[in-house]
């Protein structure tokens, strides 16, 4: 990971002494902090008027008191949050997540991160992120509903089509989009579609909101395979996770003429080399809500099942981290060269860790960064806003049409900022001073507020 220039290192130790033990948001703003010397040299005014403090401290941090009730009749207790992290470009936007990992911390490193991601896809979107450590594995559908509107009947204060527009993460889909917004318009009288994103087709939503994600990192390593004359046809591709980006990401890729031969999930992962059934993993993970390990157990003869264990010892041509945080290693990285890769695209938020995009860096591998690669589905998510705003549905091929437009948007301004900045072809880099410069620009235009 570049070093923190040494202007920038006495605001690096502040945020650390701040929001001490919260080492994901560290992890997230040492990225940040440590791309940006080059554009504080060209343009010391950003180190004016507090500017970069100002945006590693989120505007607003809301935590409260989610009660529920089991359908044993127990009662139980989860906590909530909202981080509304920065909103010079527009309203907060940023998902929920819902998984028993969920603390103030993880929460600002997706706020800090959505903050920048959102500022690539050029729409009018400020960052946010909001969750529970509610787990909402094994749960009922009723319990589901009446955990989303507990914790609706609080966030509804805080949220609204101008305010903060929440959508899905980890462990909330349409299911619990739908149940939130049902809270919410009985709560405050209104039908205010734009109040949340990933909303179902029928009430609101986006066509290609779904896939947005996955796709949108496809097409995103797909621009950074074509840098290199080349694309995803013939390429041998494992995607981790089996989850909504994940499945998205595998079926674009698979449109495109690459073989996905591995996914997983969060207690083990399959391998099918002659090429992962799609069609089956939806049908488990979508409609039946099962494990992955049911796959093998399908498709006994041509797929395994390894509990526990690495995806990434799988040797792929292209890899996708698509399931959580810090879920591919230093060593990981290491594996995944030695095995030939050539391209990495960060399908989840933040999943290298600072060791493994280093690795990645000095082999000259590939590697689209979260912020970047998977800005996909927030960007659909602004265009579900803009549906709702105008009273309108667009079609399918129109949407998609405006999401690819904006990968590859995204792709140039990040190559192009690379360039300008001196290190040709560094995604990173160029993703992380493009968003900066374009949060830092609006906030220094609106005043020290
Ligand atoms: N949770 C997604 C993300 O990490 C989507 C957020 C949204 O659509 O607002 O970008």
């Amino acid at each position: 990971m570049t070093a923190i220039d040494e202007k920038i290192e006495p605001i690096f130790a502040e945020v650390l002494r701040r929001n001490a033990g919260e080492v994901e948001f560290h992890q997230a703003v040492m990225e940040v902090l440590g791309s940006i010397g080059r554009v504080v040299a060209k343009h010391p005014h950003y180190a004016n008027s507090a500017l970069i403090e100002r945006i590693c401290e989120p505007e607003r941090q809301i935590i409260f008191r989610v009660p529920w009730m089991d359908d044993k009749g127990q009662h139980h207790i989860a906590r909530g949050f909202r981080v509304q992290f920065n909103s010079a470009l527009g309203p907060h936007k940023g998902g929920i997540r819902f998984h028993p990992s969920v603390n103030l911390g993880i929460i600002k490193f997706l706020g800090f991160e959505q903050t920048f991601k959102n500022a690539l896809t050029g729409l009018p979107i400020g960052g946010g992120k909001g969750g529970s450590d509610f787990n909402p594995r094994d749960r009922s559908d009723g319990e589901i509903m009446r955990f989303c509107q507990s914790f609706m009947t609080e966030l509804q204060r805080h949220v609204g089509e101008y305010t903060d527009v929440p959508a899905g993460d980890i462990g909330v889909g349409a299911r619990e989009v739908g149940y939130m917004f049902g809270q919410y318009k009985r709560i405050t009288n209104r039908y205010e579609a734009g109040v949340l994103t990933g909303k179902g087709l029928i009430y609101g939503g986006s066509r290609a909101r779904k896939e947005a994600t996955g796709y949108g990192a496809a097409t995103f390593v797909q621009c950074m395979l074509r840098t290199r004359n080349t694309d995803f046809e013939d390429k041998k591709v494992v995607v981790s996770g089996s989850g909504n980006v994940a499945i998205y990401t595998m079926e674009k890729i698979l449109s495109l003429g690459g073989k996905v031969v591995a996914c997983s999930d969060s207690n083990g992962f399959i391998v099918d080399e002659g090429g992962i059934d799609l069609d089956l993993v939806k049908e488990i993970k979508e409609h039946r809500r099962e494990r992955i390990s049911e796959y093998a157990k399908i498709k006994k003869g041509t797929s395994r099942y390894v509990d526990g264990g690495t995806i990434w010892d799988v040797p792929c041509d292209v890899a996708m981290p698509s399931a959580t945080q810090n879920e591919l290693t230093g060593k990981d990285a290491r594996t995944l060269i030695r095995n030939g890769v050539v391209a990495v695209g960060e399908g989840a938020n933040m999943p290298c860790t600072p060791d493994a995009i280093s690795a990645f860096r000095e082999a000259g591998i590939l590697f689209g960064p979260a912020k970047a690669a998977n800005a996909g589905g927030v960007a659909t998510s602004a265009l579900e806003m803009q549906q709702n705003a105008s009273r309108d549905s667009w079609t399918f091929e129109q949407t998609e049409k405006r999401l690819s437009e904006i990968m590859v948007g995204i792709h140039d301004l990040c190559a192009q900022t690379a360039d300008e900045y001196g290190s040709p072809g560094d995604y990173v880099l160029g993703a992380n001073i493009a968003g900066f410069v374009r949060v830092a620009e609006a906030m220094e235009a609106l005043g020290v507020i």
